[in-house]
């Protein structure tokens, strides 16, 4: 069971820590994404998962859920290199023009995150089965990464079931 910790335990942290348990208790599917304890950091702008997991503590809990999942997606990455090397290698070939340059890209982990984000919009689903698309239009950065997933989800979760046999059929 992923420890949800503060880190100055002020009011705002407070918050987004008893939001993230209501939803962990909630929704019991959330449990697969539960891999690392967590730290809600009000001294943070943006969220990030190495070392520790760290949340910015957004009063918007979609967005709480949403970075939680994001970021807890990058260590089943990071504890699955080989099989997100080989899904990177494809995804490489399917859209070899992907844009580098934040916010539209990401740097040099833009195929990356075609993964973290297209589990990211599943995860999502699961919990919210409404709103999910309008909700990640919404987002600022990493445009083109979730456009894509969006327009493409299909072909690119076939390619990630393909090469994690640990997600399920
Ligand atoms: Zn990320």
């Amino acid at each position: 069971m992923t420890e949800i910790r503060t880190q100055h335990n002020d009011a705002a942290e407070q918050i987004a820590k008893r939001k993230l348990e209501d939803y962990l208790q909630r929704y019991p599917t959330l449990e697969r994404w539960s891999l690392v304890d967590v730290v809600i950091d009000s001294g943070v702008k943006i969220s990030h998962s190495h070392p520790v997991l760290t949340l910015v503590p957004h009063e918007n809990e979609w967005r709480l859920v949403a970075d939680f999942i994001h970021e807890q997606i990058h260590w089943f990455e990071a504890q699955n290199q080989q099989e997100t090397a080989w899904a990177i290698s494809i995804l490489q070939a399917m859209f070899p023009d992907a844009p580098v340059s934040y916010p539209v890209g990401a740097g040099d982990s833009t195929h990356l995150h075609l993964i973290v984000c297209l589990l990211e919009l599943l995860a999502l689903e699961a919990v919210h089965n409404e709103m999910v698309e309008e909700f990640i239009n919404s987002y600022e950065h990493y445009t083109w990464i979730y456009g894509t997933v969006l327009q493409n989800r299909d072909v690119i979760e076939a390619v990630l079931r393909f090469c994690y046999p640990q997600l399920g059929r």
